[in-house]
C-alpha cells in the first residue's frame, strides 16, 4: 500500500470516483464519505457513494445523504457506479468483510482502491494507496488532513464541515476519549473559523430519536442488563422479541452499549443484539483492556482497542454462555 499522499496526482484530472464505507454506517462512516463526496466534487469528480446496507434515520440530515446508494436496495446503480469507477476510497474500514454482500464485488474490482481507515489490523495487500492509523480519531479526522495537505482549504464548505465535524463528534465521544488531540481541536477550530454552527450537529445527532427509543433504552436498562461485579464487566443482551415490541430500527441501538460505562469501576461493557441474520456484539472498555482482541479471538470480530465489535451464528443463549467463559479466562486483565 503506497502512501495516501501519493494519489494526490491523480486526483488532478476529473474522473468518476466511488466512496464505499462498512455496513450500516454510523456518523463517522458516513460523515467522512460525504466530506469527502463534497469536497472531490469541487474537483469536478463523478463521484458516488455507496453504503453495503441502511443507515439509522438519524443521519438522513446530512448534506448530500439523498444521493447515497443503499448498496442492499440499490444494487444494479451501486454495481454500475462500481464499475465503471477509475478510483474507489474505502473509508473507515480495513477488510472488505466489513462491507457485507458487497465484499465481493469490491474485492473483484480492478480499479486502483485507497484506504483511509483507523481501526486496527488492516488488510493492507487489498489496497493500491492509503492510510491506516489507529492515533487518528475518526475517519473524519483523516479526510480532513487529505484535503487540507492537498492544498485545498478552500474547499471546506460549511457541507464539508458539517460531515467532518459529526464523525469526529461521534468517535470522540464528545471530545472525551484519550484519542483527541491537540490536532482534533484545531481542526474544530478551524471548521468554526469556516462557519460551522456546531450545536445544530449535535442536536442532529443525539436529540433526534423518537419516544419509543428513549422507553427502549428505559426497558434495557432495567431488565436486560446484568453486572458482573467479580469480573468489573456489564452486559447488555437483547432479544428479537424486544426489538419487534420497541419498533427498533437501524441505529436505534447505538450508543446503549455505554450507559453500563458510567457505573463505577465498570472496565468492560458488551451488548448483543439478537438480529436475524446474526448476533451483533458491541464492545467497550477503558484502560488496558484490549476489546480489538477480545473480539477477534471470541467473535468474528475487531475494531479500536477501547471499542469493538463481532458477531455470532450461534443462538443468542449460546454466544451469552460463550461470552461468560472469555470473561473467566480473561479474568486478570479484567481486575
Ligand atoms: P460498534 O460497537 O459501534 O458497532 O463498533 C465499534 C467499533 O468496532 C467501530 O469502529 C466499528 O467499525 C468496529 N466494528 C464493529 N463491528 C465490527 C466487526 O464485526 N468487525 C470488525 N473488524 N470491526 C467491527
Ligand atoms: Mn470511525
Amino acid at each position: 500500500m503506497k502512501p495516501i499522499n501519493d494519489i494526490l496526482p491523480l486526483l488532478d484530472k476529473p474522473g468518476n470516483i466511488a466512496i464505499v464505507t462498512h455496513q450500516k454506517p454510523d456518523a463517522d462512516a458516513m460523515g467522512s464519505s460525504l466530506g469527502l463526496y463534497h469536497f472531490l466534487k469541487q474537483l469536478d469528480h463523478d463521484v458516488t457513494v455507496i453504503s453495503p446496507t441502511n443507515w439509522a434515520r438519524w443521519l438522513n440530515w446530512m448534506p448530500g445523504i439523498k444521493a447515497v446508494l443503499d448498496y442492499e436496495m440499490q444494487r444494479e446503480r451501486a454495481e454500475g457506479a462500481l464499475d465503471k469507477a477509475d478510483l474507489l476510497f474505502c473509508l473507515d474500514f480495513n477488510t472488505f468483510i466489513r462491507t457485507k454482500n458487497m465484499a465481493p464485488k469490491l474485492a473483484a474490482l480492478t480499479c486502483t482502491k485507497i484506504l483511509i481507515d483507523h481501526h486496527r489490523e488492516p488488510d493492507e495487500k487489498s489496497f493500491d494507496y492509503g492510510i491506516s492509523d489507529t492515533s487518528r480519531s475518526s475517519t473524519c479526522e483523516m479526510v480532513y488532513d487529505l484535503i487540507l495537505v492537498s492544498g485545498s482549504k478552500d474547499k471546506i464548505t460549511t457541507e464539508v464541515a458539517e460531515c467532518i465535524y459529526a464523525g469526529v463528534v461521534a468517535d470522540t465521544g464528545s471530545f472525551r476519549f484519550p484519542i483527541v488531540s491537540a490536532n482534533v481541536h484545531r481542526l474544530v477550530a478551524d471548521l468554526k473559523d469556516k462557519g460551522l454552527l456546531h450545536t445544530p450537529v449535535h442536536e442532529a445527532l443525539y436529540d433526534n430519536f423518537l419516544e419509543n427509543r428513549l422507553r427502549f433504552v428505559g426497558h434495557v436498562l432495567l431488565n436486560r442488563m446484568e453486572i458482573f461485579y467479580e469480573y468489573n464487566t456489564a452486559l447488555i443482551a437483547i432479544p428479537k422479541a424486544d426489538l419487534i415490541k420497541y419498533d427498533i430500527k437501524t441505529g436505534d441501538t447505538e450508543g446503549l452499549v455505554n450507559y453500563p460505562m458510567s457505573i463505577q469501576g465498570i472496565k468492560l461493557a458488551a451488548l448483543v443484539i439478537d438480529r436475524d441474520e446474526e448476533r451483533k456484539w458491541s464492545f467497550r472498555s477503558k484502560d488496558d483492556f484490549d476489546c480489538n482482541t477480545f473480539a477477534r479471538k471470541y467473535f468474528e470480530g475487531g475494531g479500536h482497542f477501547n471499542a469493538s465489535g463481532g458477531r455470532s451464528s450461534d443462538s443468542l443463549q449460546e454466544t451469552i454462555k460463550k461470552f461468560m467463559r472469555a470473561i473467566k479466562e480473561n479474568e486478570s486483565q479484567l481486575q
